[in-house]
């Protein structure tokens, strides 16, 4: 804890003393270190691809020059390159968005399931690389809840890419809508979406910091798979702006379950 004193000379009702006052300053003191923190995660991600960029293109322009087959190969790692650096300033403005929005109340309706099956349908490709059997388990009506449709897409886009990116080529991933009447945490109606994968799970330890932004379980897996280090963090901002939790559960070599809890 950080204190901040100050201390003055005081006179009141014909008397003399002096007064001292304590004020705890850690929660901004927190702020300021985990700002300084985010601008320092953000420059050196940034800064990795492009390290690799310059080398290559002094490569091309000095070693490799008239070199077709090797222009060819560096340029398209400096793409691959160029791709990680446009995702991870997607995703800082996407971050940025919902964070300066947390305090607006979304005003659309928004149809879960069909959002759900959307998503599936856009994320095709993704699956049949990663040959993952993607199983929905989704209640034929009554799915709707007011939210904002762009985010919520994200979140279901960032769970189940997650799922399949994390699960491991070959697997199942199930994504099940249900209706909870009176939820006991939300003590009202809402929807509960789970996405389940089979993958090697996530040590305990790490659970309660998986939506910190740039915590990753293994930093290399992550960046190789493409990963920004910024999808849990925005799933996170984009539910509690909805009002709702979420919550992460896992067991080591059985697999991991992110649900979502969204008011109605
Ligand atoms: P990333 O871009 O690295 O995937 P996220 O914020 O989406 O970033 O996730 C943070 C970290 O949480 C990941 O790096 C990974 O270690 C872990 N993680 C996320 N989803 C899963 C999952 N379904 N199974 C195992 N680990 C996961």
């Amino acid at each position: 804890t950080t204190y901040r004193v100050q201390a003055a000379w005081v006179e009141f009702a014909g008397k003399a003393g002096v007064l001292v006052s304590f004020e705890d300053v850690t929660p901004m003191e927190r702020a300021g270190q985990m700002r300084r923190d985010f601008v320092a995660n953000v420059s050196h991600e940034l800064r990795t691809p492009l390290t690799a960029m310059m080398g290559f293109i002094e490569t091309l322009q000095g070693p490799a020059r008239g070199d077709t087959a090797a222009s060819d190969r560096f340029l398209a790692t400096m793409y691959s390159e160029a791709n990680r650096m446009e995702r991870l300033v997607r995703d800082l403005l996407a971050l940025s968005r919902v964070e300066s929005e947390e305090r607006v109340r979304p005003n659309q309706t928004v149809d879960l399931a069909g959002l759900v099956r959307s998503v599936a349908h856009t994320l095709r490709p993704l699956l049949e690389n990663s040959e993952v059997t993607l199983d929905l388990e989704l209640p034929q009506s009554d799915t709707e809840l007011p939210g904002d449709a762009d985010q919520l897409r994200q979140v279901v886009t960032n769970l189940i890419e997650n799922a399949v990116k994390y699960g491991g080529k070959g697997k199942t991933v199930t994504v099940t809508l249900s209706h909870a009447e009176n939820d006991p945490m939300l003590r009202r109606d809402a929807l509960l979406l789970s996405v389940r994968d089979e993958g090697p799970g996530i040590s305990e330890i790490h659970i309660p910091r998986l939506t910190e932004r740039f915590y990753r379980v293994d930093s290399h897996r992550s960046r190789e798979m493409g990963g920004t280090g910024l999808g849990l963090a925005i799933v996170k901002h984009i539910v509690s702006r909805h009002r709702g939790r979420l919550r992460i559960e896992s067991e080591l070599g059985q697999g991991s379950v992110f649900r979502v809890i969204l008011p109605r």
